[in-house]
């Protein structure tokens, strides 16, 4: 039996003075040149692009290995300096691999007919998704003059205000009750089942962000510029546009997503305003109370050990499919999965492909709580959907964000559902109550920073924001969002200073694929349920093809029509009758 609860980086380097570290780097460096002279040999055109997207194939190996062993490394041990001393350099030298992509595309571009080449190569037809995504980045990329110098201002432009928005962040301490705390230590205490103590470390919190405002806004301001200059050296109409293309979506789809989600926002109300209840609040919940634990009386929420939670996961992921739950198994035994959190380890979990290798590495912060086993059946998803595209060529195997989450959230439904099958009545209402306040998140709190962002594009375009603009647009998103579900006195202004995924400087609006993940991975979970055991070869194929096709077309493959709104309210109508349920429970239990 695995004791070693800890991850094995072996498989990709023996360690930072292993010799092939820097032969592989070397072979990547010769790999990218030797690429850009074949796109301007003037060659036959199929001859090159077989060559060029050969050699494609060689440098993401390459790339991989060293990204993810220098990147795994830091994940596990933050102060590792070896690791970031090559991360440094894989980020310098990424500057030549993005020209080189770009070059691609344009020489793509400039085919006169690619279908055809593409009908004459087996080979360019196993990646004929990839060829014509590039055709069409061709009309996206920047002018080949300014590329290069471009990219290298980004890195001491908008990426080193994203580096200093995240020193910001994690070195922000919080005067909590007296004492010097770190921000997430601050956070984290919203969880915690002392009132006071979720009331005290929210008002420390809200008071701590004065200390970075300032510049924590020229990092939103500075990223947000930077977004508005690129779209238009790459041809975009808006920051939006880009976001959607670069998420192979349409907008179609994006706006039956919000038209549903806009019609569910007063029932996700009504249960904010029984949670609130319960906490015995008369206005709505108190933002500082938004993850406050609820337990009906008496009930003792069950602590697992990791072994008992691997074999729950693999019993009940087998019950979908036999080959899952063997292939957890295998992910435990053959220590892909870092399970407990130590210092100097990251924060929250996530799951990394080795696609070259056929694996994966989990990372988590197990705890022994049931949403610590969800989280372990989240990322052991990832993992199944990276398993399910074994083999293909590795550029086909990105599944762009939206689809992304698919299969974590599936298995997430999986365990919530078998959960909450064999629950009595107070524990339904903990699970309940778990899932609804993880979902406010993913739909509620998410539409919310849609609407920010939005604004915030809006209105740099005319000028930088002010701290006081942010923070009034921050209460104007919640407002529409949260409506009376949340108290209007006590809401978060900050939270613009809080969360990183508005500081990403390749992908604006960083938010609605975890609306649409979380809405899709139900809808998915939806026709399992309907077609039963007949599903399980569809849904592999599904995974396998997230990286093949149009969002709409790999959902048109399981029979989801992600531009109709009905689609969309199907979910939200799994939630609807869950805010039912936990209202009638909380009624008959808690009062
Ligand atoms: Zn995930």
């Amino acid at each position: 039996m695995c004791k070693d609860w800890t991850w094995d980086l072996s498989v990709l380097y023996r360690g930072f003075d292993d010799p092939q570290i820097e032969k592989d780097f070397a072979a990547l460096q010769n790999l990218v040149a030797d690429a850009k002279t074949q796109l301007n040999a003037g060659k036959d055109a199929l001859e090159t692009l077989e060559a060029v997207t050969d050699a494609f194939e060689n440098i993401r190996k390459l790339s991989s290995a060293l990204g993810s062993f220098a990147s795994l490394t830091l994940a596990a041990d933050a102060s590792n300096e070896a690791a970031q001393q090559l991360m440094d350099r894989l980020m310098n030298f990424s500057v030549q691999s993005s020209v080189l992509y770009a070059a691609l595309s344009r020489y793509i571009g400039e085919l006169p007919d690619l279908d055809s080449l593409i009908e004459k190569s087996e080979k360019l037809k196993k990646i004929a998704f990839y060829l014509r995504r590039k055709k069409a980045d061709a009309a996206h990329e920047m002018a080949p003059e300014i590329e290069e110098w471009m990219m290298r201002m980004s890195l001491s432009g908008g990426e080193a205000f994203a580096n200093l928005r995240d020193k910001l962040d994690a070195t922000l301490t919080v005067d909590y009750r007296g004492t010097q705390i770190p921000l997430a230590a601050a956070r984290a205490k919203a969880y915690d089942p002392d009132p006071q103590v979720r009331k005290d470390a929210y008002e420390a919190e809200l008071a701590s962000y004065a200390k970075i405002e300032i510049p924590m806004a020229a990092c939103l301001n500075g990223i947000k510029g930077e977004s508005l200059t690129l779209i238009e050296a790459e041809h975009f109409d808006s920051i939006l546009d880009q976001s959607l293309f670069n998420s192979n979506m349409d907008r179609a789809t994006l706006d039956a997503m919000w038209t549903a989600i806009r019609e569910a926002l007063p029932e996700f109300r009504k249960y904010l305003r029984k949670k609130g209840e319960i906490l015995g609040h008369k206005n709505g919940l108190p933002f500082y109370d938004l993850f406050a634990p609820i337990a009906a009386p008496g009930y003792v929420p069950p602590s697992f050990t990791i072994e008992e939670a691997r074999q729950k996961l693999i019993a009940e992921m087998s019950k979908f499919t036999p080959d899952m739950g063997k292939f957890i198994d295998h992910a435990f035994e053959d220590r892909w999965i870092d399970v407990f959190p130590r210092e100097g380890k990251g924060g929250g979990a996530f799951c990394a492909e080795l696609h070259a290798l056929d694996q994966s590495r989990v990372l988590t912060n197990f705890a022994g709580s049931f949403s610590d086993v969800s989280t372990l059946a989240h990322e052991l998803g990832h993992a199944w959907h990276n398993r399910c595209m074994a083999g293909l060529p590795a550029c086909m195997t990105n599944a762009p964000m939206p689809l992304a989450e698919t299969a974590s959230i599936f298995n997430e439904t999986l365990l919530a559902n078998a959960a909450m099958s064999a629950a009595d009545k107070k524990e339904r209402l903990t699970l309940l109550e778990g899932n609804l306040m993880e979902t406010t998140q993913t739909i509620v709190d998410i539409y919310s920073r849609f609407l920010f962002e939005s604004w915030v594009i809006e209105t740099r375009k005319d000028h930088t924001l002010s701290v006081a603009e942010l923070k009034e647009l921050m209460l104007k998103a919640q407002e529409e969002s949260y409506g009376n579900g949340l108290d209007p006195d006590i809401r978060h202004p900050y939270m613009w200073a809080c969360k990183s995924h508005y500081y990403s400087v390749g992908f604006a609006f960083y938010n609605f694929p975890y609306a649409f993940g979380q809405l899709f991975g139900v809808g998915v979970y939806a026709q399992y349920k309907a077609q039963g055991a007949s599903f399980v070869p569809k849904y592999n194929q599904l995974l396998r093809s997230c990286g093949s096709g149009m969002v709409a077309d790999v959902a048109a493959s399981v029979g989801i029509d992600v531009r109709s709104v009905d689609f969309w309210r199907s979910s939200l109508d799994v939630y609807k009758k869950q805010i039912e349920e936990f209202i009638a429970l909380a009624d008959e239990l808690m009062a």
